[in-house]
Order: structure tokens, then C-alpha cells, then sequence
């Protein structure tokens, strides 16, 4: 595995150019504004003329411009829009205005991997993937640090996509935590099995599961609360910090003795087999067409699912406990006026 670090890159590559972030949410705010810290002086903005995320930009002095009028003006474009919009922006807005030998560039495989663009052949394509939140990219950022990131480089027209790909991964912080050479289908199909499987789809489904047993079972709402969901922060820190072991380390050995015992009962081999189907959705491209189709419907279960996920009572006893450690809001990372 190739890791590379700031010492690698030479981040004048990138200073030297001008750089189009299109879209200013997770992703997009936290690129914009690590490029420009990091002293890249051409940065901007692509936005609908109607976004409700110009004045965010705005906020924080960044010079706004249509897709369009972005991509005529940059060398580099990073496409930080959602996923699902990416095959309209192009068709519609990149292709027939991209410099010739311009660099597009994108945070996630998807798009390149599944076909959802076909990009012009005079174009660089590659992708910095940071492995993180892009609220947690910019904090990291912010402190001196960074998340790690991934590198991938899918056309190459003018044999500059690698160092110009490395120079803007170091640029946004990744070099600080390591940058990883991969392919746009090892991150996409692994990104996209891994938020499934675990870090969203696994981990709140068992969460849910957890609390409406013990709901079922006749205790309190804040008791499920506090074991089954506000304490997986505590969990993962340990985990975050050392490994699993690290956590065990920490833990009772009633807890520990309780996690060998039970674990592998709630998690057998049937998830694991589900698992296997999961991915095999992914890696047959199913799972994207199923994806793409629901959103030219409008998303219409996508918009249902969501709702009725925030609607869970779970929701309400967590933002009543979480009124009793106020602190918690202080550090927020997320400012939804803001960022
Ligand atoms: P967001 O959902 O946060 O992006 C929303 C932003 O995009 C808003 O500013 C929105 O403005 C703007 N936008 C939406 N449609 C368009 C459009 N057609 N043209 C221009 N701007 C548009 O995206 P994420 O940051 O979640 O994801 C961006 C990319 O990064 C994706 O490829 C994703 O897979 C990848 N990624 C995301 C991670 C994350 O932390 N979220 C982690 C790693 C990769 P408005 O709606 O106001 O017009
Ligand atoms: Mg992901």
C-alpha cells in the first residue's frame, strides 16, 4: 500500500492553480476553506444561482460563481455536489465549458466507476477521498491536524493527475494523517459497503434494535438511551484511540466477558451472509441503479424513509438528555447556518 504524507507532495502544484469547489455542504465548505488556509489564492465556489448555501460562502469571503462560469475559469474542478446530481451537472454544466487538459475531481468513485459520467478523454480525472465527515475534515484541519484520504487517479491527459491530486489531497490536510493510493472501484465499492454494513446502515439498525428491546421490555427510555445509543461515542473513542483491544482493556470484565459471550450471538454468520448480498449489490452496480432510479422518481422513499427516521421517539429522548450536558452543543461541529 502506497502512503503518502505533506513531504511527498509539493503543494506549490496546486497554489499555482485555480480551484472550483462546486457545492458548499460537508464536503464543499471544508475543501474551500483548507484550500485557501493552506494559501491557494484562486479558490472559489460553484453554486445554483438560487442555493441557499451562497450566503454561507459568502459569509466567509469566498468568490461565488455558477458551474458553468466556474468551469470555464478553473483548472481544477472538485465536484463536492451529491452524488446523485453529478451525471446532470456534467452533461449539463462541465462538459462543453472545461479548459482543455482541466482536472476534474471528485471526494467519492461512484460517478467514474459506475459510468455516470463519461468525461471528455482531454480531461485529468482523479479523486481525493478524505476518510471522514466533512465537518470533521475541516475541524481536524483547524487543529493542526488532519484525516486520512485517499488518492486515485483515473485518466491521466496530461500525466499531472497523480502530483496534482497529491498537492490538493496535502492542501486540505490529508497529509498530515497519510494519503493512500487506490483506484476509484477499491474506494467506491468499499466506501459504499462500509457506511452500509457499519458506520450508518449496521450501526443504527442495531442501535434501534437495542433500544426498542429494551423499550419493549418495560425500562425507561432515557436508561435505553444512555446504554444503547449515547454511550457508543464512548465506546468508539477507546476503539478510535487503540483498537478494539484497547477498549476491552478499559471496560469491565463483566463487559468484557458479555461482549465475547453475546456478541457473536446478535452478529452470527446469517448477517454475515447478509453482508455478502449487500456487497454483491454493490459490486453488480445494482445497488447504484436502484439508487439512480429512485432519485429520477423524485425520491420519493428515499424522502419517506428519512422522515419517518426522524420522527423515531428515540429522537426526542436524546435531545432531552442531551440538554442536561450543554457542553455537548458548545463544541458542536455541525452549524447548520454556517457549514
Ligand atoms: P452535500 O449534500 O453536503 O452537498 C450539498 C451542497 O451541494 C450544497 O451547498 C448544495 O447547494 C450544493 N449543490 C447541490 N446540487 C448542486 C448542483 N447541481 N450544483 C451546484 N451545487 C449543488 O454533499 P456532501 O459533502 O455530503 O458530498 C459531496 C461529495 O463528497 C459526494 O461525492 C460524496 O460522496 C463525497 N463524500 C462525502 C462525505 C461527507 O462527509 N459527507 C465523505 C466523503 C466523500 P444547494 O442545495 O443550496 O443548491
Ligand atoms: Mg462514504
Amino acid at each position: 500500500m502506497q502512503v503518502y504524507y505533506d513531504r511527498d507532495a509539493d503543494v506549490s502544484l496546486i497554489k499555482a492553480k485555480k480551484i472550483a469547489v462546486i457545492g458548499y455542504g460537508s464536503q464543499g465548505h471544508a475543501h474551500a476553506l483548507n484550500l485557501r488556509d493552506s494559501g491557494v489564492k484562486d479558490v472559489c465556489v460553484a453554486l445554483r444561482e438560487d442555493s441557499s448555501s451562497i450566503k454561507k460562502a459568502e459569509a466567509e469571503k469566498l468568490k461565488v460563481m455558477t458551474s458553468a462560469e466556474a468551469a470555464k475559469w478553473a483548472d481544477v474542478v472538485m465536484v463536492l455536489s451529491p452524488d446523485e446530481g453529478h451525471a446532470r451537472l456534467y452533461n449539463d454544466h462541465l462538459k462543453d465549458n472545461l479548459k482543455k487538459g482541466a482536472a476534474l475531481a471528485f471526494a467519492h468513485g461512484l460517478s467514474i466507476h459506475f459510468r455516470l459520467i463519461e468525461p471528455r478523454d482531454d480531461l485529468d480525472i482523479f479523486m481525493v477521498a478524505p476518510k471522514g465527515p466533512g465537518h470533521t475534515v475541516r475541524s481536524e484541519y483547524q487543529r493542526g491536524a488532519g484525516v486520512p484520504m485517499l488518492l486515485a487517479v483515473n485518466q491521466d491527459a496530461t500525466g499531472n493527475a497523480h502530483d496534482i491530486g497529491l498537492a490538493y489531497a496535502s492542501a486540505i490536510g490529508g497529509g498530515r494523517a497519510g494519503i493512500i493510493g487506490t483506484t476509484f472501484r477499491e474506494e467506491c465499492e468499499t466506501d459504499l459497503f462500509g457506511e452500509q454494513a457499519v458506520l450508518c446502515g449496521g450501526l443504527t439498525s442495531l442501535i434501534q434494535a437495542a433500544y426498542d428491546t429494551l423499550m419493549e421490555a418495560g425500562y425507561a427510555p432515557e436508561m435505553a438511551y444512555f446504554e444503547c445509543v449515547h454511550e457508543v461515542k464512548l465506546i468508539v473513542d477507546l476503539i478510535y484511540e487503540g483498537g478494539i483491544a484497547n477498549m476491552r482493556y478499559s471496560i469491565s470484565n463483566t463487559a468484557e466477558y458479555g461482549d465475547y459471550c453475546s456478541g457473536p450471538r446478535i452478529i452470527d454468520e446469517s448477517v454475515k451472509a447478509r453482508m455478502k448480498e449487500v456487497l454483491d449489490d454493490i459490486q453488480s452496480g445494482r445497488f447504484t441503479s436502484q439508487w439512480m432510479s429512485e432519485c429520477a422518481a423524485g425520491q420519493p422513499s428515499f424522502k419517506a424513509m428519512r422522515r419517518r427516521a426522524a420522527e423515531n421517539p428515540l429522537e426526542e429522548v436524546g435531545e432531552k438528555l442531551r440538554a442536561m450536558m450543554p457542553w455537548i452543543s458548545e463544541n458542536a461541529l455541525v452549524d447548520k447556518s454556517k457549514n
